[in-house]
């Protein structure tokens, strides 16, 4: 397993639609560990494969434990994942990402989706997520569409930068806001 650079929002991998997977094979697997790796090194809570400069449909997604949170403390590795179902409810919540360091924002979503896809052993998989979940699959699923979570918001008061601590005052931000809101 291998910590991989994050490629930047400013990279045309990250706008490019990624290529479904046709086999599972060795080099599959050593991406996915490598994407579950560098998902934690970062303290990221999603990651998608264009992220790490493979244009493929594969996502992992991990939220760390929380009784409050369904679906928190288990990793969920998804090949070629599709949302079936989506509520029709729909939610605002913080997102950020690891291709766009210090950028936060209040980005609509569903509260809940129905995600189909393979994992790591090519099995077919149906995951029902619901909050923050499902708010980090449909984040990583936009990846592999070339969506960034930018897009999403209309308002421009609703996206914000996050100054670094050891640069001058810190910007107010709302008290929810947190690394682990990146993806
Ligand atoms: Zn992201």
């Amino acid at each position: 397993m291998a910590v991989r650079p994050i490629v930047m929002a400013d990279q045309p991998i990250l706008r490019q639609k990624a290529e479904p997977v046709a086999r599972i094979t060795p080099a599959l697997r050593r991406l996915i560990d490598d994407m579950v790796e560098t998902m934690r090194a970062a303290e990221g809570i999603g990651l998608a494969a264009p992220q790490v400069g493979e244009s493929l449909r594969v996502i992992v997604v991990e939220v760390p434990e929380d009784e409050e949170v369904p679906g928190s403390g288990v990793l969920y590795v998804v090949i070629n994942p599709e949302i079936v179902e989506a509520s029709p409810e729909i939610v605002e919540g913080v997102e950020g990402c690891l291709s766009i360091p210090g950028w936060y924002g209040w980005v609509p979503r569903a509260r809940s989706v129905t995600v189909r896809g393979l994992n790591r052993d090519g099995r077919r998989v149906r995951i029902r997520a619901e909050g923050l979940v499902a708010r980090v699959f449909q984040h990583e699923i936009d990846h592999l569409d070339g969506i960034l979570f930018p897009d999403r918001i209309t308002d421009p008061t609703r996206i914000w930068r996050v100054q670094p601590a050891r640069e001058a005052v810190p910007e107010p931000v709302p008290a929810d806001v947190s690394p682990r809101s990146r993806h």
